[in-house]
């Protein structure tokens, strides 16, 4: 199943996407609700009916969780090609402990840095002269777990959703913790939609992220160091993880600093991010 955020005739709504048909089917789910919660309302016990279905065409899609109730649990360093391009950066503040990190590195955004597909990533040049692109498999937990152990970790998930982790390299670098350039107003788009978790085969889930047409991340998630039933043995260490938590895997190599001389996001590009059974999640960058 899928399901999505949209925008329809002036309102937020929770919706079930039927591709086959190209439609929307709007679920009575109460407006408040949908723009904050999302598609995560669904969760909560209720059992919303069905009411209109509506063409894809004709609605505005929106982050599936548009105001997430936690910050964004966020896995750096996270694919060896990345971990090894990011080290070599100079903007790693983690290079000190080796290219290849032996626990998974954790650090969050802010939940107001969430976007949705189609919405403008904000560049303010009077605070970041070096911002990233980072295409990434989104994990969306959908039963409560503390101390999930790798062999029952995939039992808490729910679904899955694609996620740009754009990041300001300098602050990023500055700051030593990472929350500060990963949390930039804007800087978390999230979306097309939810897809659960019964669709998609971890085995062979391709990520690739574009900037203008051009292929610059192109990985599977079976080359991630720590696969997501890690991820979430290790952030469940003690913390307990609520439906609804949202958890980014990590970037494939391939990110703007990867590059000599870096390739940064300026005005009027456009970032895509295609992950196989889930959907594109595109993203014009705009001024601030
Ligand atoms: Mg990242």
């Amino acid at each position: 199943m899928r399901y999505a955020v949209c925008e329809w005739q002036g309102r937020t709504r929770v919706g079930r996407i039927d591709q086959a048909a190209g439609e929307v089917v709007l679920l009575d789910v109460a407006e408040d609700v949908a723009a904050s919660d999302g598609v995560t309302s669904l969760l909560m016990g209720a059992r919303p009916s069905a009411q209109d279905s509506v063409p894809l065409t004709e609605v505005r899609l929106r982050a599936p969780i548009p105001r997430p109730r936690r910050n964004v649990f966020c896995v750096g360093k996270n694919y060896h090609a990345h971990a090894r391009e990011f080290s070599r950066s100079g903007f790693d503040s983690s290079a000190a402990q080796g290219e290849i990190p032996k626990a998974p590195i954790v650090f969050s955004k802010v939940p107001e840095s969430v976007v949705g597909t189609g919405d403008a990533v904000k560049i303010d040049a009077g605070v970041s002269s070096a911002i990233d692109y980072e295409a990434e498999l989104g994990v969306v937990i959908g039963k409560a777990g503390r101390n999930i152990g790798r062999e029952e970790a995939m039992g808490h998930v729910w679904g899955y959703t694609v996620i740009n982790d754009v990041t300001a390299r300098d602050l990023q670098s500055e700051h030593s913790q990472w929350l500060i350039g990963k949390s930039q107003d804007t800087f978390c788009p999230m979306g097309p939609w939810l897809v659960t978790a019964d669709e998609l085969d971890l085995s062979d889930t391709q990520v690739r992220g574009y900037v203008n047409d051009e292929l610059r991340q192109d990985a599977n998630t079976r080359d991630l160091i720590f696969d997501v039933p890690s991820i979430i043995a290790a952030i469940s260490n003690g913390i307990t993880l609520l439906p609804g938590d949202v958890i980014a895997t990590g970037t494939p190599a391939g990110v703007g600093i990867g590059f000599d001389p870096p390739k940064y996001l300026v005005p009027g590009d456009v970032m895509r991010v295609e992950i196989s059974g889930i959907g594109v999640l595109e993203n014009p960058v705009e001024v601030f």
